[in-house]
């Protein structure tokens, strides 16, 4: 079959034969999933068995891309790392804007998927239609900054290089792959799973061009897009702060995650924000074939570069109670370093820190204490005392402590809480709950809508800008492996991405196709929640932590507010009802024949 779009080739590797092979796969898996999150769920719900150790050889780890990426157009430089999470037992991955993306795609392949364990550290070397399994013995233990280092001085400048620290090494549940010293992807533990392979790094070099139905067409688009955004009322703005405007925004509106989700507002939140950072800005970096470039790169507290964005900024700033963002960029380059997730990373420690505070635990560490929190990073890194309880993420130390701590240990579904306290933002909440991959805002970041629909509601209005939010977020450009931001952030045109996939494939994809496609995938994800968790599912796994619901605000001019779980419930059942789902949000039979997944109807033994 030859597709125009596609490369039409997975890459797929089995480490412990030290074998690899092109693999062509069909046209109908390409219209029906898209790529990048639509093929990685696709290729674990048909291969994966059911009860799989995450950290075992039969785990598969994907790196996936979609049929924009590495064309050169703007913001389409990203894979989709994916597995089995060891973090949450059910579906993960996250995207990651990297050169890998970009090589993978011009080598050959819309897909790499690797399988078994390598009997020694290796690095993958990918060239076009070769590969090479590399002795990483002397890597092993090096961060991820020492390996692209290495790396960049051996390979081609524009080179993929994806690599994991020693939190992925060493098996820590939220380690992360990171690429380009900062650009880090696969939130529920994607850098374990590499590491639980022996796989310390991967290199790609791609030569070849990428096959398009309408080359010409799509040169003058991309030129045309990258110019639209330049017309965007914020471009600049964004230049210069990127996500970093959020903690204002965050700070004024009381969603600012302080002291392990307790406040909403921290008293240092000055010394933390957007404008302080562009004081200390040395320069912008991003992912490739991006003019929006949103990293910020500062000088941290010991000299050394850190790329900061608004998430990792208040986790381990304001939900750690550290305000001197110097210091925090330290962390923050700790973090990449080792390859750990950020906002895992600020959970975990603001957990150990409250748990220090109520003397639940021996350790003493006290909010915003510096030094003690680079002493813990370290000891999570290497699984050393409390950092081996931590390292398996908040839910599992919070299981391991007991003494009422499930409350306030702050994930859904095992995945930590990213950057958004919702103590008065149900849609928030309730996109946290039902997100495909645990507590996570990507799918459907929804808080500066609903502060403008009202906080205080709990309506239908809610959940259906939910709805359309998760499936083009969460579906469409997770599929496409294209950046949110030119949309969500500078309200740049949907109708652009109907053109570029027009002239990359030369198929005409209408709104209501790729609303179906992104509901196909988010529906096989939820199906392979069920699957794994079995009899342990049930709908308070859809609920985020109570603290937001038992434990009202205190501090801030919104001192006081909460969550009220009975209207929680009341948006639950509407949301399950509108996705076609049963009580306990399991897709109905209907709902998995409309979209063409009759097989999974079997295996969950619906009917
Ligand atoms: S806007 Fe930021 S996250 Fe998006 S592609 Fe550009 S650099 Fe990457």
């Amino acid at each position: 079959m030859i597709m125009q779009g596609w490369t039409g080739f997975f890459l797929k590797v089995d480490l412990t034969r030290s074998q690899a092979s092109a693999e062509p796969y069909s046209e109908d898996l390409a219209l029906n999933f898209l790529g990048g999150r639509g093929f990685a769920i696709k290729i674990l719900w048909d291969t994966l068995k059911q009860g799989t150790n995450p950290l075992s050889p039969e785990n598969k780890l994907i790196f996936a891309t979609g049929p924009l990426t590495g064309i050169g157009l703007p913001n389409s430089g990203k894979l989709v790392i994916a597995s089995k999470s060891p973090l949450t037992g059910g579906y993960g991955d996250g995207n990651s804007g990297s050169w890998a993306a970009v090589n993978l795609r011009k080598a050959g392949y819309d897909a790499l998927v690797i399988e078994g364990k390598a009997s020694k550290p290796v690095t993958l070397h990918i060239k076009d239609r070769t590969w090479e399994f590399l002795d990483a013995s002397d890597l092993w233990g090096k961060s991820t900054f020492e390996v692209d280092d290495q790396f960049r001085k051996k390979y081609s400048k524009l080179a993929g290089i994806l690599s994991i620290g020693p939190a992925g090494e060493n098996l820590v549940k939220f380690a992360t792959v990171v690429s380009q010293k900062g650009r880090s992807g696969g939130r529920p533990g994607m850098g374990a799973v590499m590491g639980s392979k022996n796989l310390k790094a991967i290199v790609v070099e791609g030569t070849q061009p990428i096959p398009l139905a309408y080359p010409n067409e799509m040169k003058r688009l991309a030129i045309d897009g990258y110019k639209e955004l330049l017309t965007k009322p914020v471009y600049q703005f964004w230049k210069r702060q990127g996500t970093m405007s959020t903690v204002e925004w965050c700070q004024e509106n009381s969603c600012l995650p302080t002291f392990n989700y307790k406040q909403g507002v921290f008293d240092k939140a000055e010394g933390i924000s957007g404008f302080t950072m562009e004081k200390m800005k040395v320069s912008n970096r991003g992912c490739p074939q991006c003019n929006m470039t949103c990293g910020n790169v500062v000088k941290d507290s010991e000299g050394q570069d850190s790329e900061l964005d608004y998430e990792n900024v208040v986790m381990l700033g304001s939900n750690i109670g550290l305000g001197n963002l110097a210091q925090v960029a330290t962390l923050n380059r700790l973090a990449d370093e080792f390859s750990f997730d950020a906002i895992s990373l600020g959970s975990v420690i603001g957990f150990a820190m409250e748990a220090s505070e109520k003397g639940l635990i021996s350790e003493k560490i006290g909010w915003g204490d510096f030094e003690a929190i680079k002493v813990l990073i370290n000891n999570i890194a290497y699984r050393r005392g409390f950092g081996a309880v931590l390292a398996d993420g908040v839910r599992a130390a919070s299981a391991a402590i007991d003494k009422g701590s499930s409350e306030w240990a702050m994930h859904v579904k095992g995945l930590e809480v990213s950057a958004y306290d919702c103590h008065i933002a149900p849609g928030m909440a309730l996109a946290y709950g039902t997100s495909s991959i645990g507590a996570h805002h990507k799918d459907a970041w929804i808080i500066t809508w609903e502060q403008k629909a009202g906080r205080e509601k709990y309506d239908e209005a809610k959940v259906d800008h939910l709805i359309k939010t998760q499936l083009l977020r969460g579906g469409i450009f997770e599929a496409l492996t294209v950046c949110r931001f030119p949309q969500g952030s500078l309200g740049f045109e949907l109708e652009w991405y109907h053109k570029y996939l027009r002239a990359s494939t030369g198929k005409n994809f209408s709104m209501e196709q790729l609303n179906q496609i992104g509901d196909r995938i988010l529906n096989l994800i939820r199906a392979f929640w069920i699957r794994e968790y079995g009899d342990r599912w049930n709908r308070d796994l859809d609920v985020p932590p109570m603290r937001w619901f038992k434990e009202p605000l205190t501090d801030g001019p919104l001192k006081g507010a909460v969550l009220d779980i009975e209207k929680y419930n009341s948006m639950l059942d509407i949301y399950y009802q509108k996705r076609g789902w049963d009580k306990n949000g399991v897709p109905k039979k209907e709902t998995l024949d409309g979209l063409g997944l009759s097989d999974v109807t079997s295996q969950l033994k619906l009917s």
